[in-house]
């Protein structure tokens, strides 16, 4: 498929659609995450209820080294932040979020600051808080076990993750 003139601007691809065929495809993905995503990086996770944003966290805990398990959905006003060995993962579910002075509330310039990548679940809840140099992941529900994924990257700094998955 031909790339776009937007696509290409910027001299290299910005954009790529991974296919997951099940949950266990999800750990090749995600390892080339942790070995390619700039630090800091910034993840902003779409997709509707169930689409996986959560369950893609997890899976980037678990090659990151930390306990997948400990990866759950953050409820309002909390951020929970999971330390690896040389890593510390920011997950944060802005869904029930009401407006921007909730962000002071739960602490949350000082967690991103804290952070080495954050993964923010319905990121639409902070639109003007979104810092505009980040990776925009898209997870879409293909069939109960199936997923496409598209990561676009916004800013140069996360071009070079995309590039990696061959986009
Ligand atoms: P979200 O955080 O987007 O609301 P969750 O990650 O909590 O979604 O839930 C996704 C559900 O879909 C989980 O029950 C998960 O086991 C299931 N699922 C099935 N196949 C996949 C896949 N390929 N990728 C991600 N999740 C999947
Ligand atoms: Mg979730």
């Amino acid at each position: 498929m031909p790339l776009t003139n937007d696509q290409h601007r910027g001299g290299s691809p910005r954009e790529v659609t991974v296919h997951v065929p099940d949950e266990l495809a999800l750990a090749p993905l995600a390892r080339s995450l942790v070995a390619t995503l700039p630090r800091p990086a910034f993840v902003a996770l779409h997709g509707d209820l169930g689409a996986g944003k959560t369950t893609f966290v997890k899976a980037i805990a678990s090659a990151a080294g930390i306990d997948p398990a400990m990866v759950v959905s953050p409820t309002f006003g909390l951020i929970h932040e999971h330390h690896g060995t040389d890593v510390t993962i920011l997950h944060a579910d802005m869904y029930r979020l009401i407006g921007p002075d909730d962000l002071h509330e739960i602490g949350w310039h000082d967690a991103l600051a804290r952070a080495t990548w954050a993964f923010v679940e319905w990121p639409e809840r902070i639109a003007d808080a979104l810092p505009t140099d980040r990776l925009d992941v898209t997870i879409s529900i293909d069939s109960p076990t199936a997923r496409s994924i598209r990561l676009a990257s916004h800013g140069s700094r996360h071009h070079a993750t995309v590039a990696s998955l061959g986009g």
